[in-house]
């Protein structure tokens, strides 16, 4: 439980410089049940607090915990320097609070992409040490063989790798396509397992990360949604 004065919980929430907020509060464009809020001093009790703004709903949220379907030819970088940033794909609000992506796809890699402004829940997501499978589903330029999923299954060395990296679970799923899963998140993984394999990449979607699989979310390519605590409890 925790109690913030309204400007500081709009802050928080993502709209803009605290001075920003107690002119939008001023003005009124808050309001709390039904009623306009322009007290920017009022104080809150901020857990599961619900407040309209610009006659939008918006529920308050210490972190937001975010899945996108992120479609092809935007970038995961900070600095995109190509296509346009992942970000923008999201509420203005997100890029106040600093939601960043958790890892990153390649800007044709289309598929779950998980974001959030939680610094701890990025690392430890991030983390090589977790080793939380990703499943991949890869169409390849070539036709796939029975010998190009034992490759993959049993190991192909990469050039910058001191060992073989194997996929934890390799399976053909249509002429051109297999489904993979990954434990690692190295550079290009797929892309450069594949290569290493003999064949090419042609286009790449993440569908599931853990247990969570881009499915059950229903998401539009470019749609996104937040990920409730029993959906965040399946990135094991
Ligand atoms: N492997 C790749 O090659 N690219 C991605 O975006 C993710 C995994």
């Amino acid at each position: 439980m925790s109690k913030l004065s309204l400007d500081r919980i709009l802050q928080s929430q993502g709209f803009g410089s605290r001075k920003y907020c107690r002119e939008l509060i001023e003005d009124g464009e808050v309001s709390i049940q039904g009623e306009v809020v322009d007290n920017y001093k009022l104080t809150l009790e901020t857990e599961g607090l619900q407040f309209t703004i610009f006659e939008e709903e918006w529920t308050y949220r210490e972190h937001v915990y975010i899945a996108l379907n992120k479609p092809s030819n935007f970038e995961c970088s900070r600095k995109p320097s190509h296509h346009p940033g992942v970000l923008t794909l999201l509420p203005e609000q997100f890029s106040w609070r600093d939601v960043q992506p958790v890892g990153r796809l390649d800007h044709d890699t289309t598929g779950m992409l998980l974001m959030s402004d939680d610094g701890p829940f990025i690392h430890a997501q991030s983390s090589p040490k977790r080793h939380v499978p990703k499943v991949y589903l890869a169409t390849t330029a070539e036709p796939v063989t029975e010998a190009l999923v034992n490759t993959l299954l049993s190991g192909v060395q990469l050039h910058d790798e001191p060992a073989p990296l194997a996929a934890q679970m390799c399976r053909q799923v249509a002429e051109f396509q297999i489904e993979i899963i990954l434990e690692q998140g190295k550079y290009h993984q797929v892309k450069r397992m594949l290569a290493a394999a003999g064949n090419h990449c042609a286009a790449l979607q993440r569908t599931a990360i853990g247990k969570l699989t881009l499915a059950s979310l229903e998401l539009e390519e470019g749609e996104w949604c937040y990920l409730t605590q029993e959906q965040l409890d399946l990135l094991v």
